[in-house]
């Protein structure tokens, strides 16, 4: 790797990480029994306004149990992006449930809303919405087509802690909604995520699902069968000092994406991230680029050039419909989604994680520019 490499996604850590890990140390609190566990649970439901947190190993195990809990008859539809994380397909599928599928906003790259309500029928039963990239998908309309076809919301907020849309919190929307703490997340436990949810009973069967069916009355007896999700003491010590910092982080990210808006708003053919809608103001969990018709490569090409020169980088989601993983189970024949194939092909992210520097981000703005202007 080259000296100078700026990697895509540096955490900052910078906190009371070190005290609370010590703590557990000290104490050797630090399977999932231990008190941080908790407090990081009821620090997060706080944030987004919610009566219950259930911690669990990582976003994907989150989407995987909220989705279980749901309990919805086998066969039924799940309309949700095709552009996103297969995750979030992943737990559709692996619950019985059929994906469908939405294309997604060319300007706010999120679920195009106007798409939803003719991919309703009568085996839908809920919808997935998914924050993409920091900016909150319109939520409203959403909200009133699930209440007049009586669908339940699953909310993927992974990429939108510390976000709002018109003034509340993301991760309140969903009757069931789930965070990511993977590193490049706004606060991060290493590997962790979490379920965030209002109805007791639901809130139970997830921790339940969790800790792999316990029978409270009768340990090691099980009326159903469960994952090992848990999530340690160790994580929760280092995501209770992150969410100390998550106003600072959000901050910060918002300055790293006004800084290289405005170190690229005058290269026409680069389609940037909206720094705001109607309804939010972008949070950048990444800061993402889309090269325009006009520019004669794609994304592929400007990422090896990048490379080459020490930046590292990341492509865009590739489409659910275009998995082969769901090809080879006979999912999505002839689908097609313009929006979404032409951004996957033609968008990338920059080093864009809380622990850049002035001096990389500088360093990356510079080096972009050369490899675009030696291309075009
Ligand atoms: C990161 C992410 C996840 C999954 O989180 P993991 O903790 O990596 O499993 C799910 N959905 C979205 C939208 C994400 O960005």
């Amino acid at each position: 790797m080259l000296q100078n490499f700026v990697p895509v996604n540096e955490p900052l850590l910078d906190g009371n990480e070190k005290k609370y890990l010590n703590e557990c140390i000290d104490t050797g609190w630090i399977s999932s029994e231990g008190s941080f566990v908790k407090k990081f649970e009821d620090g997060i439901a706080k944030v987004c306004n919610r009566k219950y947190g259930i911690a669990v190993c990582n976003g994907t195990a989150a989407l995987d149990i909220a989705v279980k809990s749901l309990d919805l008859p086998p066969g039924s539809e799940v309309i949700m992006p095709t552009f996103t994380i297969i995750s979030c397909a992943a737990a559709v599928v692996k619950n019985g449930l059929i994906p469908v599928l939405v294309d997604s906003d060319s300007i706010t790259w999120n679920m195009d809303i106007d798409c939803i309500e003719k991919k309703i029928t009568k085996k839908t039963k809920a919808i997935m919405i998914v924050h993409i990239y920091g900016l909150p998908v319109d939520v409203d309309p959403i909200l009133k087509l699930a209440k007049k076809y009586n669908l339940k919301v699953i909310e993927d907020a992974a990429e939108a802690i510390g976000q709002t849309y018109n003034g509340l919190s993301c991760g309140s929307f969903g009757d069931i909604s789930i965070f990511s703490f993977y590193p490049n997340k706004h606060i991060t436990t290493g590997e962790g995520g979490m379920v965030v949810i209002d109805d007791e009973v639901l809130a139970e069967k997830c921790r339940s699902f969790r800790n792999l069916c316990f029978k409270k009355e009768k340990r090691f007896v099980h009326d159903e069968l469960g994952f090992n999700y848990r999530f340690t003491n160790l994580q929760a010590a280092v995501g209770l000092a992150q969410l100390e910092k998550l106003t600072d982080h959000v901050n910060k990210k918002r300055e790293i994406g006004k800084f290289y808006t405005e170190q690229f708003k005058d290269i026409k053919f680069l389609q940037l991230p909206l720094e705001k809608t109607g309804y939010a103001q972008n949070i950048y969990w990444v800061y993402g680029i889309v090269l325009k018709d006009d520019y004669p490569h794609d994304a592929e090409f400007v990422m090896k050039e990048l490379t080459k020169k020490g930046i590292g980088t990341r492509p865009f989601f590739w489409p659910m419909h275009e998995q082969p993983v769901f090809k080879k189970m006979g999912l999505f024949e002839g689908e097609s989604y313009p929006v979404a194939e032409k951004i996957a092909r033609r968008g990338f992210y920059i080093p864009s994680g809380l622990g850049i520097t002035d001096e990389q981000m500088n360093f990356v703005a510079e080096k972009l520019r050369e490899v675009l202007h030696a291309s075009f």
